[in-house]
């Protein structure tokens, strides 16, 4: 174990202004707070944390992320709680700490490998700063490290698979290629270890035929390039099993054909000598054909630089060589850590903490690589996503907004259609809830649910959106079709005919419709008239209608007498209110009161009271009026009355007109001052009821109220 003064001192040497005091206390509080704790290799739990920091030493991070990394497990496993977390290391610490805790709680979901580029996806999003997601995969490099401690092979295979689909990959892509090649290495030997000993074996054997071969072609290069005034460095050394394996897979080869199994580094001082570097090496060797690369002119999205060539080199091993000067070699070693410190010149000034994970994202943003950089790249892009989990551990990617409707449709047509409600975190909560990262949603479904129209108000996703139309639209031209059909039963009954199918396919192309169930559907939806068609199916009625029309009561004359509408009205009953028929929003109808319906051009029925104001507009549109009765089935329903008040402006008044509203069983829905004065205020007020019986009850008891000078069921 790292003693207290050793991590602090390291952390110092690269970092003179660096936290020494937090250091310290992070330190005793880590230690003190997992107390007893022991790992699964029986040391005690600090060591983890502690080793952790110790790697992060190496990549030189600044002192919030090394005590960070001393607190990490804190929340997760011991009393502390962030509150304490807060309180004794501030503001920074805290939110690192809690991104990392939260980052830790979702590893355990799932492991299905076709999820594995969403998670990573999802672990970017997390880390809303780079010094959390840092941790973490130092987190899980120790932890990899100690894997074979762990009993039970299915636990060490999920880890190990998880590190090789979604951590090894985020090392990349930050450009931290030491630790991306040990994360795979450490999960390969656990994946398919008998491939990784076969590899060893083999590369054991090689070692012993070729008596150092490495250390040959190390010393021959070296000469090779100071001959030339080449001040270099090679650094030899084997690829990682797990690299031999990919190459072989990829290209299909054999072991004893995959001769490059070495790889040379040549680090320079100047990007000039790199190019020098090429040159002499290509001249005194065979060159490989299509190895050459060069990430200096175009780096990598990871911010990686170096000269890629292959050559036959000294004894004519097959081996390759990568030129680069030794900034690029730090950062292709320790990714933007490395680089964020050369940029600094290593130090590391007061409140310049953030500096860093702006370098990093400018990096990022002015990498080449098109299409890499779209998929790979900038933390922020993910920022506007949010993933959640359904109870099986899958992932689920959605918009940020998007609410558990679109959850359901983005696990299933079928699901989104059928939702009545959501558990979100195991908490009943109302489908329009916005989602967070990391939710775990529960979708209740009913075999009787349809979507319903209000869901098209919040929702966020196409497919959610398309669905709920389809839907509405489909379930319209129902009721339209059942509407229309209504019509044209009673318009012709009316005249002594009857209506048939067979009748009606006769006048199909001179309306236009394909079908008998599109025309009914354009009766009900007010763009062909009943009469048009009865007219059409029979001539005869037209000469005779023309004859009758001459002494035509007008209807506003029939309705102020009698109430009900004159003989061009069609009367219909069983129809429910829904998406062909709307209760106006003038009058308020209830059941009970005497209405009539208005056929509107496309938008099915609208029904009115019959002493509606708005009435009168029609008078001269016989065609357009239907007499329409109350269905019973309506009877269970609620419905909404408007009514006006005036009320004298005194203490109470209002609380007083809601305990009579309450006291009859009505349920106020809306409320609006609409003119205030100081004597007495107008107010209009929604109160849902059975019907205008039920109404009339409640406009009483309020006039029985010393409070209330007027109150009347409000019109228009
Ligand atoms: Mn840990």
């Amino acid at each position: 174990m790292i003693r207290q003064f050793e991590l602090v001192e390291t952390v110092k040497a690269y970092e003179p202004g660096a936290d020494e005091d937090g250091l310290n206390r992070a330190y005793v509080f880590a230690m003190k707070a997992h107390g007893s704790q022991t790992r699964a290799s029986g040391d005690p739990y600090f060591s983890h944390p502690l080793e952790v920091a110790g790697i992060l030493t190496r990549y030189k991070v600044d002192s919030a992320t090394i005590i960070t990394a001393l607190l990490h497990d804190t929340i997760e496993d011991t009393s502390a709680t962030a509150e304490d977390i807060r309180g004794m290391f501030g503001d920074e610490v805290a939110r690192l700490v809690d991104g990392v805790t939260k980052l830790t709680r979702i590893e355990f979901q799932s492991d299905q490998a076709k999820q594995a580029e969403n998670f990573r996806k999802f672990v970017l999003a997390m880390s809303e700063d780079i010094r959390v997601l840092l941790v973490k995969l130092a987190d899980r490099l120790h932890n990899m490290r100690t894997l074979h401690f762990i009993s039970k092979p299915e636990k060490r295979l999920r880890i190990a698979n998880e590190t090789m689909d979604i951590y090894a990959p985020l090392a990349e892509r930050i450009g931290m290629q030491t630790m991306k090649a040990e994360l795979e290495d450490l999960a390969f030997a656990e994946i398919n270890p008998d491939a990784r000993k076969s590899i060893l074996r083999r590369l054991n054997f090689l070692r012993d035929k070729g008596e150092d071969v490495i250390l040959r072609v190390i010393i021959e290069l070296k000469d090779l390039l100071s001959e030339h005034g080449i001040n270099a460095q090679v650094i030899g050394r084997e690829k990682t099993p797990y690299s031999i394996w990919r190459k072989m897979q990829k290209k299909d080869v054999g072991f004893e054909q995959l001769s490059d199994i070495m790889a040379f580094r040549v680090v320079v001082d100047s990007v000039d000598d790199c190019y020098k570097t090429l040159g002499v090496a290509h001249s005194a060797y065979q060159v490989v054909p299509d190895r050459f690369k060069d990430y200096i002119s175009t780096r990598k999205p990871n911010g990686y630089q170096s000269l890629h060539t292959g050559i036959f080199g000294p004894e004519r091993q097959r081996i390759e060589l990568q030129i680069r000067t030794h900034e690029m070699h730090e950062i292709a070693e320790g990714g933007f850590a490395a680089h964020w410190n050369y940029k600094q010149g290593g130090e590391l000034k007061e409140g310049k903490q953030y500096r860093w994970l702006r370098d990093m994202l400018d990096i990022l943003e002015h990498a080449a690589g098109p299409e890499e950089f779209l998929e790979h790249t900038k933390l922020e892009m993910f920022q506007d996503q949010v993933f959640c989990f359904t109870p099986r551990g899958d992932l689920i990617n959605l918009p940020h907004g998007a609410t558990p409707v679109d959850f359901a449709y983005a696990v299933h047509s079928e699901v989104g259609d059928r939702c009545v409600g959501s558990k979100i975190n195991g908490r009943m909560m109302p489908l329009r809830s916005q989602l967070r990262n990391g939710d775990q949603v529960e979708i209740v479904t009913s075999k009787a649910q349809t979507p319903s129209p209000t869901w098209e108000r919040f929702v966020v996703t196409g497919k959610a959106r398309s669905r709920i139309r389809r839907f509405i639209r489909l379930q319209e031209r129902e009721e339209y079709e059942k509407l229309g059909r209504s019509i044209l039963q009673r318009v012709f009954k009316d005249e002594g005919y009857d209506l048939t199918d067979k009748g009606l396919s006769g006048i199909l192309k001179k309306f236009a419709q394909p079908a008998v169930e599109d025309l009914c559907a354009q009766v009900g939806s007010g763009h062909i008239t009943g009469r048009g068609v009865l007219e059409a199916v029979f001539p005869a009625v037209k000469s005779k209608n023309d004859e009758q029309n001459k002494n035509v009561v007008p209807i506003s004359k029939a309705r102020s007498k009698s109430g009900k509408v004159g003989k061009d009205g069609v009367s219909i009953t069983g129809l429910i209110p829904g998406m062909a028929m709307h209760l106006a929003a003038c009058c308020h109808p209830l059941p009970g009161d005497r209405i009539v319906g208005i056929v509107v051009t496309g938008k099915g029925i609208t029904i009115h009271t019959i002493d509606c104001d708005i009435l009168e507009t029609f008078h001269d549109q016989p065609e357009r009026w239907l007499d329409v009765a109350w269905d019973s089935d309506l009877a269970s329903d609620i419905h909404q009355g408007r009514i006006h008040l005036s009320v004298s402006n005194t203490p109470g008044a209002l609380g007083e007109l809601s305990t009579i509203i309450a006291k009859s069983n009505g349920n106020i829905s809306n409320l609006k001052i609409v003119n205030r004065a100081q004597d007495f205020f107008d107010i209009l007020i929604d109160v849902e009821v059975k019907d205008v019986k039920h109404l009339t009850e409640v406009i009483a008891a309020l006039r029985a109220s010393p409070a209330v000078n007027s109150v009347d069921r409000a019109r228009g």
